[in-house]
């Protein structure tokens, strides 16, 4: 298939650019979103599993809340 290799290629090049720089862009948002929507905490004992946590938020330690989906 004459020319087939080269416009192959082309379209590959383009398509990686692009998924590289949405990424990095979607990346970035992700980023900044969630370091917004982190509360600050305090530092405590857990509610929920008695240990001590320097970020206790909500009375409940990170894994706690990842685990109870408590956010
Ligand atoms: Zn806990």
């Amino acid at each position: 298939m004459p020319g087939f290799d080269g416009g192959y290629m082309a379209d590959e090049l383009d398509t990686t650019s692009e998924i590289t720089e949405n990424h990095t862009n979607m990346s970035i948002d992700a980023i900044r979103t969630r370091a917004q929507a982190i509360p600050a905490g305090n530092p405590g004992e857990c509610a929920h599993c008695g240990e001590f946590t320097p970020r206790l938020v909500n009375g409940a330690c990170a894994r706690c809340r990842d685990r109870l989906k408590l956010g």
